[in-house]
């Protein structure tokens, strides 16, 4: 099996001499390049191809420095690709995504104190003697750092034999330490985790852990990790938004007494490599990572940890399109090893689940700390009006006001990035659009430029309306969390404040820096896009206002619902964590709206019932089954004839039907016109089955025209 968008394996000779056994990485030739593949299995009962001896070619080498896959990669590779109607070669590519995995192992040398002292000493030298004088062995970046020289002065130090280079322990070389004292547990967390462990302790099986924010979810499914670690088994714990885990990892390493690999894209090439390396050799024990850590090597995983399993951001869309909440329950499921789901607000689709009996539902009611859960209310927008030009209703206001004064924290809501959504021409009504996109540009007045959300075109904010040529005539429409933070500027000018966005905050070190400056209350006010809604505990923050309650519900997608309930009760959840209690203002023009009234009711089962029942008569998934397929080009007739092909070419099925081709919300992304059609099949169809008997009777597409399935969408647009 290659890394690249083939159909199957290819069929190689192994040379004499050479052994070779399913799972080991080999070089073998494809036309006129060498390429790293895999030894594949044959399907049980499919008979080999019966090629010319002549035209087969021989297998190069074998590597061996690199542990072989484990056998159960294969398979999930194998499940995963069947599944998603993507080939398994490029969820083999997931799979080696760590180029650096296959380099030689390098040592690294840090070095310690050794030798007598040089004859020649400088007061850098003597500094760096005496920063040395405490029996570690240093990285020399840092020991250069803690004595305030370059790093040529630790060279020299080496030369004359005053310091010694030593190679450094990886990472993994610190050992976890299961024998730390653990949280004492209160006795609904204690039976939580009880139930866990019973359901952990033996195999495949899938517990949802599901309870408020804030009740101790973490502490108890850190007791299932350290069962997992104790038993010599790997553990993987996926998170939504691995740059925000700080304050995770820092929980594990007081728990566990080292830190676990951290594994997402902004992680450097050779630390890839070199955690690949320890995962595939049952080195790291404990990883925590994006989605894509699942395509891991673990030879002897013991447990799958799923934190915020509703999260949107599990769903990956391009290339092999897949939820990696439901692919972990796969994995879990092929290789013999459980799986935690763990959420406040779980997916409907995890809820439905667990009430059909295939997972374990188990609930903590209660906060670990507060008094409570924060009161929400909803502030109507049409009896308290903001100002004009203003986005803050003044109950907000007042609310913000009283918890400054009693030196509490406020955080406040907006998930838009930038000033303001649309900017227009007073004169003239010459709105500014991508060029590329069916979109509105954004401002980013802190950036100084007018950004396309979709593909990243911008301009810079111009002077005179390119239409009509007025000057000063631009005006900016409807908030983004820039244009909030200058009204907290000019509401609150004494209080500390910081606007966190993902475009602000361009590296992890600050974002991680920010966060801790928030903890540790040397801000007041918070504003921020949903980059602060999800996981952080902030004990001062005792007000969340969400500045618009509305923004997400409009949407024609049926998670519409489930998602802004999630993202509010998540965000709100922020609030009283410890001492102080919380409170929830959520703004908004429809306080009567089924998800509004939820929140603040705090009745969310009862909302949630509601919309399990409108899927369930729907067939909408959990209930019935959906595929996008998604055709663009750059000509919008060639995007709509070739989808009008593709909807002719549907084979007729009992219990699956095919809607449209219709022109998608965004009609165009990057230069692309889009088409989709949706599949909505019965769940007991095999949706699969049917879309390869489509894909295999369809026209070819020809130029640029494109075809994209999405099995189980989470996008519409
Ligand atoms: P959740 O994951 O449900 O949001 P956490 O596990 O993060 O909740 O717990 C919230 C806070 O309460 C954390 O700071 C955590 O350390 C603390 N906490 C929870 N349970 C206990 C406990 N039994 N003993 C000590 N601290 C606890
Ligand atoms: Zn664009």
């Amino acid at each position: 099996m290659l890394p690249l968008a083939l159909p199957a394996p290819y069929d190689y000779l192994v040379p004499k001499g050479m052994q070779v056994a399913p799972s080991q990485f080999v070089v073998v030739p494809l036309g006129p390049v060498d390429y790293l593949g895999v030894v594949w299995t044959r399907p049980e009962g499919e008979t080999p191809p019966q090629i010319e001896r002549k035209k087969l070619r021989e297998i190069i080498e074998l590597v061996e420095e690199v542990p072989a896959l484990p056998r159960v990669s294969l398979d999930f590779a194998d499940w995963v690709a069947s599944y998603t109607l993507s080939s398994p070669g490029m969820v083999l590519r997931m799979m080696m995504s760590a180029a650096h995995a296959f380099d030689p192992p390098a040592p690294r040398y840090g070095v310690r104190l050794a030798g007598p002292a040089p004859e020649r000493m400088t007061p850098a030298r003597a500094r760096v003697l005496a920063a040395a004088n405490n029996g570690l062995t240093w990285v020399k970046s840092s020991l250069a750092e803690a004595a305030g020289v370059s790093t040529g002065v630790i060279d020299g130090l080496v030369d004359t034999g005053a310091l010694s280079a030593e190679p450094l322990p990886d990472w993994h070389d610190i050992p976890l330490d299961l024998t730390r004292q653990r949280a004492t547990l209160t006795k609904e967390q204690a039976e939580a985790a009880h139930d866990l462990l019973a359901n952990t302790g033996d195999g495949f099986g899938v517990s949802l852990l599901d309870g408020v924010t804030g009740s101790g979810k973490t502490e108890v499914y850190f007791e299932a990790i350290a069962a997992a670690l104790s038993l010599g088994k790997q553990v993987l714990v996926l998170m939504p938004e691995i740059a925000l885990t700080s304050q995770f990892i820092a929980r594990c390493q007081e728990r566990f007494g080292a830190r676990p690999a951290e594994w997402h894209s902004g992680v450097s090439a050779p630390l890839r490599g070199r955690i690949w390396r320890a995962v595939a050799e049952n080195k790291a024990k404990l990883v925590v990572g994006a989605r894509s850590a699942l395509f891991l090597p673990f030879p002897d995983l013991g447990l799958i940890v799923v934190d915020e399993e509703h999260d949107q951001s599990y769903k990956q869309e391009d290339r092999v399109s897949y939820q990696a909440r439901d692919m972990a329950v796969v994995r879990g499921s092929l290789g013999g090893c459980p799986v935690v789901l763990s959420s406040a607000t779980p997916s409907i689709e995890s809820l439905v689940n667990a009430s059909q009996g295939r997972y374990r539902h188990i609930r903590l009611g209660v906060r670990y700390k507060a008094a409570g859960l924060p009161a929400i209310a909803a502030v109507d927008m049409r009896a308290n009006p903001p100002e004009r030009g203003r986005w803050l209703s003044p109950v907000l206001i007042d609310a913000v006001a009283a918890t400054l004064s009693r030196g509490e924290q406020a955080l406040l809501f907006l998930n838009r990035r930038g000033y303001a959504p649309v900017t227009l021409c007073r004169k003239c009504g010459f709105k500014f659009e991508c060029p590329n996109c069916s979109a509105w540009l954004v401002e980013h007045r802190f950036r100084r430029r007018l950004e396309c959300h979709h593909c990243g075109t911008f301009v810079p904010i111009p002077e005179t309306c390119p239409n009509c040529g007025a000057e000063h005539s631009l005006v900016p429409c409807g908030p983004g969390v820039e244009r909030i933070a200058e009204e907290v500027a000019e509401l609150f000018p004494e209080a500390r404040r910081v606007l966190l966005s993902s475009d602000l905050t361009p590296s992890i070190s600050d974002l991680r820096e920010t966060l801790r400056e928030i903890e540790e209350r040397e801000v007041d006010v918070i504003i921020g896009t949903q980059l602060v809604a999800k996981g952080h505990h902030f004990p001062g923050l005792a007000l969340v206002g969400v500045v618009d309650g509305d923004l997400g519900l409009a949407q024609a997608d049926p998670r519409a619902a489930e998602r802004t309930f999630q993202l509010l009760n998540q965000v709100t959840g922020r609030a009283g964590r410890e001492a102080i209690s919380g409170r929830g203002l959520i703004q908004t023009y429809m306080p009567k709206h089924p998800v509004i009234a939820a929140l603040v009711s705090g009745d969310r089962d009862k909302f949630l019932e509601r919309e399990i029942e409108a899927r369930r008569e729907a067939t909408l998934p959990p209930f019935g089954r959906l595929a996008s397929l998604l055709v663009s080009a750059s000509a919008r007739d060639a995007a709509e004839s070739y989808a009008r092909a593709v909807a002719l070419a549907a084979p007729p099925a009992a219990k699956i039907q095919v809607l449209g081709p219709a022109e998608a919300p965004l009609s165009v992304i990057r230069g692309r016109h889009r088409y989709r059609l949706l599949v909505k099949a019965a769940r007991e169809a095999d949706l699969q089955a049917y879309l390869r008997l489509w894909l295999s009777q369809m026209p070819k597409a020809k130029g640029d025209v494109r075809l994209a399935v999405d099995v189980d969408p989470y996008s519409f647009l």
